[in-house]
């Protein structure tokens, strides 16, 4: 008896390590077609690099420069369905490429054409190139000095960590069983076959011998350590590249558009984004030795970020006006070359070993549904399980809503913003505001508790609600109240509520410029070509 995962089964047809995108997407997948599914996560959903994207949907225009036509069609495809089947998360974006030298406008106008045809049916809107005066009126704190005109373009954005939330809820309606909180600590073998796990909730210490016909390894940058298990001289596949964002006011871009810098100083794409009355500023690409759960941005990479960000705004940003910083690690699978991470391919790749263990891992967000149909596709067979074609095409993400706007600050729980409207009617104090200066309410927090599986302060602070990414300082503020509404939820003392508060501040200083990490001696020197000049971009 599986007093957690409250089934009566012990015998899984699947059961997939990994709460990330790639793993619920995988459990979705599985559990539409019929199959028995568990799902394990060590931590919560999408505590991983999953939480820390740059929060596009895309074909990635970067991956057309480097000639990788058939992973854009593939992900614009993906790009349409996810918008089709997620649309209360996911949303149009307009994206500007600024011209400051003469070939920019006709080069990158033929590129975004080209972008435009790859999408087909599929298209988000149509590029145009935009005069000079065009340019600033969409973005009119971008430096003027030197701007001959602009590209403008159209892609997908969306909140990351909330639609993991949602996938969670769609492969539990589709039959699936996901937990959070329950970590794989070994693989169980029969005559040298993979048939489950031994894993260990980590809330009870409790642990269970979890069996299936095969399991899944969709554990992220974690991949290594999982092959591993299965065998200590398997050789490592991930190289993890460290993506670092800064999250600043929204008066450094005001609107509604993008800014997308093609080229840095070392051959990296730049975005500002706005994003959650924010702007984005990212990313790095800085090849790193370890991995963690909680990767921090280096002192160089807040450096880079903010003087990329001065050259293409007027107002200049300073680590003073940093309101968050986050780190994330990208499974790149490494291909030959270990030199220069921004080579590797962000393709996907399933990999089986000897003994039957089935890892997937790679690829983007966006293009998670497609990954999980080729491991579904996969692992039925190694299974042997009755073969069912993949219906996740056609499938909503739990809280579909066409409309969700008009739920105001509540829109990112699409048709759930019903359902949290009635538990903020419960009590008058449910609709008590956690922060002066965020729409949040002590009734979400309920909410997230009872019908989003959060067991943490973090948990609601950082992916139900998006406050850590958004402003740190507040949402420090924020989780003394929300750990005593958690406490009440949960049927946890006072005890649980002290060390929850005072684990989230200590992890939420990270998030801080000022709490960012030194150099670690094991990463590459970085920046890699850093200009000196720190000027404003001129021709
Ligand atoms: C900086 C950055 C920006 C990006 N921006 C974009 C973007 O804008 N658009 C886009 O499409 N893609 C983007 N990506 C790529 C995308 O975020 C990743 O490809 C995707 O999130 C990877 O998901 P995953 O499920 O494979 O890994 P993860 O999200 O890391 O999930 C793996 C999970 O496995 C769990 N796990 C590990 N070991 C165990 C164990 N022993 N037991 C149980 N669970 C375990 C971990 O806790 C983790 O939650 C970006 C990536 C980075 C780093």
């Amino acid at each position: 008896m599986l007093d957690k995962i409250g089934r009566e089964t012990n015998e899984w047809d699947l059961v997939i390590i990994g709460g990330g995108a790639t793993g619920l997407g995988t459990a979705i997948d599985g559990a539409s077609r019929g199959y028995r599914i568990l799902l394990i996560e060590q931590s919560d959903f999408a505590k991983g690099t999953s939480s820390r994207s740059t929060k596009l949907v895309h074909g990635g225009v970067r991956y057309l420069q480097q000639g990788n036509v058939s992973l854009v069609l593939e992900a614009l495809k993906e790009r349409g369905l996810l918008r089709r089947n997620a649309p209360h998360l996911v949303h149009n974006l307009p994206f500007v490429v600024p011209n400051y030298d003469w070939w920019e406008g006709p080069f990158y106008g033929i590129g975004l054409k080209v972008y435009d045809m790859l999408a087909g049916r599929h298209g988000f809107g149509h590029s145009k190139g935009l005069s000079r005066e065009k340019t600033l009126e969409f973005i009119p704190t971008l430096e003027p000095a030197g701007l001959r005109g602009g590209v403008i373009y159209y892609d997908g954005q969306f909140d990351d960590a909330r639609l993991a939330v949602n996938m969670a809820q769609t492969a539990v309606e589709q039959g699936g069983t996901v937990i959070n909180y329950m970590r794989a600590e070994s693989l169980i073998k029969q005559d040298d076959v993979v048939r489950g796990v031994t894993a260990k909730d980590l809330e009870t210490g409790k642990v269970y011998e979890l069996r299936a016909k095969v399991v899944i390894n969709a554990t992220g940058v974690f991949t290594d350590a999982i092959r591993k298990m299965d065998d200590p001289d398997a050789p490592g596949i991930i190289t993890p590249s460290q993506g670092v964002h800064i999250v600043l006011d929204r008066s450094f871009m005001p609107g509604g558009t993008a800014i997308m810098v093609p080229h840095t100083d070392d051959g990296r794409v730049l975005f500002a984004i706005p994003w959650k009355e924010r702007v984005v500023v990212g990313t790095t690409d800085t090849e790193v030795a370890g991995v963690s759960l909680e990767p921090c941005p280096m002192a160089e990479e807040i450096e880079f970020l903010l003087s990329h960000a001065a050259r293409y705004l007027t107002k200049d940003p300073t680590a003073g006006d940093i309101l968050s910083a986050f780190a994330g690690l990208r499974p790149l699978v490494a291909m030959g070359s270990r030199e220069n991470t921004a080579a590797i391919s962000r393709d996907h790749t399933l990999n089986l070993s000897r003994s039957g263990l089935l890892t997937i891992t790679g690829g983007k967000w966006t293009t998670y549904r497609r990954m999980a149909e080729d491991t579904v596709d996969q692992a039925a067979v190694l299974a042997q399980l009755q073969e069912r074609p993949s219906v996740t095409k056609d499938l909503n993400i739990h809280g579909f809503h066409q409309n969700a706007d008009r739920f105001g600050h509540l829109s990112v729980y699409g048709s759930d913003a019903i359902g949290v409207r009635e538990v903020l009617a419960e009590d008058a104090r449910h609709a008590d505001r956690l922060h002066p200066d965020h729409p949040y309410l002590a009734g979400e927090v309920i909410w997230a508790v009872r019908n989003e599986m959060a067991r943490t302060v973090e948990d609601f602070l950082s992916r139900r609600r998006r406050v850590l990414l958004t402003d740190a300082r507040a949402s420090i503020e924020m989780a003394p109240g929300v750990a005593g509404l958690m406490a009440r939820e949960l049927g946890r003392d006072s005890a649980w509520e002290d060390e929850q508060t005072l684990s989230f501040e200590a992890l939420a200083r990270g998030y801080l410029a000022e709490g960012i990490c030194p150099v670690d001696p094991g990463q590459k020197p970085w920046p890699k070509t850093l200009n000196d000049d720190g000027g404003k971009r001129t021709p």
